[in-house]
């Protein structure tokens, strides 16, 4: 069984496994499941994203990727997330799934989540962008050393 099964989040040395060098900005897949899917490997115009067999894991091929996030709102497991590492010397800018209503503005202050849903800190809408299947990207300014952390967004009320 998959390790994650029995708490519904990735485990530690699941993310090491996924996780290319933390620079730069680069797609962060967090798909663990044999599923037959690949929307993420179709929507990457770098064919950055393989998959040995429909049913495999995609994998990322760091040398190609280059950030422009096309793979998050295609994914219907909202487990593809973009993270730019060096956005700036404190603050490191996470573009991930949303599919709340209504959506948060640029500038506006946010809750940061990590994957359990816990809220890490505050950050800040850097952009919104609605793809053409209604999902939402976020970019989200992070603290630096939340980046590997932050997962979702709440508005603050
Ligand atoms: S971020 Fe862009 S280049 Fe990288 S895997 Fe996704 S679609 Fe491809
Ligand atoms: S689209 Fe999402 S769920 Fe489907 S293979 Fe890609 S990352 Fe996994």
């Amino acid at each position: 069984m998959n390790e994650h099964r029995k708490t519904g989040v990735l485990t530690e040395s699941q993310l090491k496994e996924m996780t290319p060098e933390l620079k730069g900005k680069i797609a962060i897949v967090e798909c663990v499941e044999d599923i037959p899917c690949d929307p993420c490997v179709t929507a990457c115009p770098s064919d950055a994203l393989v998959k040995d067999s429909l049913v495999g894991r995609p994998q990322l091929i760091v040398e190609k990727c280059g950030g422009c996030g096309a793979c998050i709102a295609e994914c219907p497991g909202l487990a593809v997330f973009v993270v730019d590492f060096d956005y700036s010397q404190d603050k490191a800018l996470v573009m991930l799934p949303y599919e709340f209503i209504p959506l948060p503005e640029k500038g506006e202050r946010v809750d940061l989540l990590d994957r359990e849903g816990t809220p890490c800190g505050k950050g800040e809408i850097e952009r919104v962008r609605v793809h053409k299947n209604k999902t939402a990207v976020l970019s989200v300014l992070v603290p630096r050393d939340l980046a590997m952390k932050v997962r979702n967004v709440r508005r603050i009320q």
